[in-house]
């Protein structure tokens, strides 16, 4: 059990290091390798143009970095819980967090008692929960689009600069393992290696990002914890999936999707609380 909890307190503090390590390298990257080579005419056509790339990247990286920010300044922490709790008789007395009565758990990571807690997440070092599921999905959904778009990006430097071609699908799968071959035998530069990998990268986060905002927003349609779909518990009062959606993005969801601000009423979650 020790070593349990060592192992996850070290994730807790490896995850949110290698997540500033790989937005600060795709942002080196953007800027001194795929700007200067993709786009380097400065009056080449509207959809081709650097001000509407830059734009577009900067857009997607505020707003991932930005709801990141939010989950973290708005724990699902309850206020009313400050001592650490007696445990419920249905705990399961899982590792990383004890459940508690009425839709609570008592973190071990955070050591704070969270409100309808979905999960703990590493890469923020904070439990997802009520008052901060809306800045996750967020998180998700941006940065998703920041590695895909980084991807394409990739792609497109590594045909440009290198001569690479992707039309055989299979190319992909092959050029890790091919590239670090070649990497060994000194064809290619330790930069050419560290872009390929970088793309993988980029696959990877941009996959897993998408799949977990997908189960994410269905959950909260649902109106159900991830907790609570572990437990197979359903919520005992059932309401509209309008309803349960607006809860968590609020009236001003609209607004949340482009700015990572508040879109909920901050009475109504006072009034949760
Ligand atoms: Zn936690």
């Amino acid at each position: 059990m020790f070593t349990r909890m060592l192992k996850l307190r070290l994730l807790n503090v490896v995850a949110p290091v290698y997540f500033f390590t790989a937005t600060a390298v795709t942002f080196v990257f953007h800027f001194c390798f795929f700007v200067p080579t993709i786009f380097p005419v400065p009056d080449a056509p509207l959809w081709a143009s650097t001000t509407l790339h830059t734009a577009l990247f900067l857009f997607s990286m505020f707003n991932a970095l930005g709801n990141y920010i939010m989950t973290i300044r708005y724990p699902a922490a309850s206020a009313g819980d400050s001592t650490v709790p007696v445990c419920s008789p249905h705990c399961s007395d899982k590792v990383d967090a004890h459940y508690l009565l009425n839709d609570r758990h008592f973190c071990k990571l955070c050591r704070k008692v969270i409100l309808k807690r979905d999960h703990h997440c590493f890469f923020t070092g904070n439990c997802i929960g009520q008052k901060n599921m809306r800045y996750f999905i967020m998180f998700c959904i941006h940065t998703s689009c920041t590695c895909m778009y980084s991807l394409v990006l990739g792609v497109a430097f590594l045909t440009m600069e290198y001569s690479i071609s992707f039309e055989d699908p299979l190319t992909f799968l092959t050029l890790l393992p091919l590239s670090t071959g070649y990497f060994f035998m000194g064809t290619i530069s330790g930069l050419q290696l560290f872009l390929v990998l970088m793309l993988y990268v980029w696959l990877g986060i941009g996959l897993v990002c998408a799949g977990f905002c997908c189960q994410q927003v269905l959950l909260v349609a649902r109106g159900q914890t991830w907790c609570q779909m572990q437990q197979g518990r359903l919520q005992e009062i059932q309401s509209p999936w309008q309803n349960n959606l607006k809860d968590v993005f609020g009236t001003r969801w609209i607004l949340g999707l482009i700015l990572p601000v508040q879109t909920v009423e901050t009475c109504s979650e006072e009034k949760q609380d």
